[in-house]
């Protein structure tokens, strides 16, 4: 990995040409209205690109090209070593363009770049690698029917899938679920979301140039009530898959019952709780860890640690290590690799941020941070924000802030640490810290969330499912189980002479 200069990323950031149209059928074309709106630096305040403002109408003609290429088998009906030779091209070509990835995400949403060019750009190449390379691999079933009988169970794909992503990881949010789909033979219509389309845009243009046949990759950039609705209750969309807020994802089933009874995956909000227990044997570790959790991408994490519950006999020592780590990761720069935090994605959802810091003031001790700054003057930062002598039942320790803030509860046994963990509306991630490996097999059995990390944090990778359980959702993104979701299971039975 190249080490970059700040120099180097603002000489960089300076020469990128932003793709700012809708891209539907492999091509760069205009919205119908011929409308466009602002793309925003949040660290700046600047206008990076107006971009097309899809609706109704270019969903409908983005949808007709994905119907088209899925009907006519350019790419539904290859050869999967086929395929896979296309999806294989298209990660080598995100990792050429490594750099361009990361900035655009970074500039778009305020990420360090740092992150985005260690994390989310080299992330998505090897999601699109590790599916591409699972494409030949995955065999279908033959049903134990017994002699004069063939029955042959094959998953086969839906045919359009449309995707609405958001905007905290959005390069790696639209590989998530484009990846799989594409996979799986399906054609892909995707909504990025409205603060950070610019880097889907790019990757639907590499698509093609990996060799991805026309029509199969589309983007239409836009709003939520607009291209995100259209794409929802379109007739002629087998399957969308949702990446967002629980209300939203909410929203999307009720689009699905409105129209055509797609199929809806929604992954949605989070409030995850990290359990420290008092055995855990190296609490720097635990609180470097926790600090990662809530304050890497500025907290803006859907699985973002944002509830520590500290065994009372170490919770004074273990907060003072949350407060001297948060005091330690001032924001900075996000194009600057000497920046701990970036910017919060835009105005809006910083002054959430903020309203939940006020309020939390006056129930809560604000113990580090919990101020809005500027860098160089300019932009929308929240510093780490640790909060203690929270109550289980405050706002801060119950509602998605969707920022850097934590709050740090005392527990005293282990069944009410649990107790409090599970009592949420939400089940998308948690974490365990024990040495003692009962508890930790105990706890994390009675823990109802999508993924447990016991002793790490965030724990994650292409060969693991990730996703919620209640109000967090229920679609799975990454592994094979992926799959899944963007195909069905088709019985063909043949009846033949013994
Ligand atoms: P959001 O729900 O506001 O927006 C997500 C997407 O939905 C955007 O593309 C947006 O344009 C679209 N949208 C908004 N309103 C719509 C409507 N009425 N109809 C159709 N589409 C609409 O969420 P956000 O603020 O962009 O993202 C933050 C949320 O995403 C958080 O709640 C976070 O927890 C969640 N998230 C979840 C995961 C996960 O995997 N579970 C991952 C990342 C983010
Ligand atoms: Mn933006």
């Amino acid at each position: 990995m190249a080490d970059y200069t700040f120099e180097d990323w603002k000489a960089r950031a300076a020469a990128l040409n932003f793709r700012n149209q809708a891209f539907i059928d492999g091509k760069f074309v205009d919205a119908a209205s011929g409308k466009t709106f602002e793309s925003i630096n949040p660290a700046t305040g600047e206008v990076l690109a107006h971009v097309a403002e899809c609706d109704e109408e270019d969903v409908n003609r983005a949808v007709a090209a994905a119907r088209t290429a899925f009907e006519d088998g350019r790419w539904s009906r290859q050869a999967p070593g086929e395929r896979k030779a296309v999806m294989l091209k298209l990660a080598d070509l995100i990792r050429e363009n490594l750099e361009e990835f990361a900035l655009l995400d970074s500039l778009d949403m305020g990420k360090l770049v740092q992150d985005a060019v260690t994390v989310d750009a080299p992330g998505s190449a090897h999601f699109f690698q590790w599916y591409a390379e699972a494409i030949d691999k995955i065999y279908d079933e033959v049903a134990p029917t017994g002699p004069g009988d063939l029955a042959i169970v094959k998953r086969v794909p839906l045919g359009v899938v449309g995707a609405v992503t958001p905007w905290n990881f959005p390069l790696d949010m639209a590989t998530w679920k484009g990846a799989a789909a594409l996979a799986a033979g399906n054609s892909f219509v995707l909504k990025p979301a409205e603060q950070s389309p610019l880097s889907a845009l790019r990757l639907a243009e590499l698509a093609v140039e990996a060799g991805m046949p026309e029509g199969v990759f589309n983007v239409v950039p836009g709003f939520g009530v607009g291209a995100g609705k259209a794409l929802g209750l379109h007739m002629d969309v087998d399957c969308l898959a949702f990446t967002g807020s629980t209300g939203i994802g909410k929203m999307f089933m009720q689009y699905s019952g409105q129209s055509n009874l797609k199929q809806v995956w929604p992954e949605t909000g989070g409030k995850s709780p990290n359990l420290i227990f008092a055995d855990c044997d190296d609490l720097d570790k635990a609180a470097d860890m926790a600090a990662f959790g809530i304050f890497f991408n500025q907290g803006e994490v859907c699985s973002a640690n944002s509830r520590i519950y500290v065994e009372r006999s170490i919770a004074q020592e273990f907060a003072d290590k949350m407060i001297a780590r948060a005091q330690a990761m001032q924001p900075g720069n996000p194009l600057d690799p000497a920046s701990k935090s970036g910017a919060i994605v835009n105005e809006r959802q910083t002054q959430g941020i903020m309203r939940f810091v006020e309020e939390g003031k006056k129930t809560a001790t604000l113990a580090a941070g919990g101020e809005r700054v500027t860098v160089d003057g300019k932009g929308c930062f929240v510093q780490p924000t640790v909060f203690v002598d929270v109550a289980h039942s405050d706002p801060l320790a119950r509602d998605e802030i969707f920022g850097p803030v934590v709050s740090i509860i005392p527990f005293d046994t282990e069944a009410e640490a649990v107790a409090m963990a599970n009592d949420s509306i939400y089940g998308l991630a948690a974490s365990v810290w024990t040495e003692n490996l009962s508890r930790a097999l105990r706890v994390s059995e009675n823990l109802f969330a999508g993924t447990v990390s016991v002793n790490t944090m965030d724990a994650l990778s292409a060969q693991t499912p990730f996703g919620g359980m209640k109000q967090s959702g229920f679609g799975r993104d990454l592994s094979l189980h992926s799959i899944d979701k963007y195909t069905a299971l088709k019985t063909t039975w043949v009846k033949y002479q013994t």
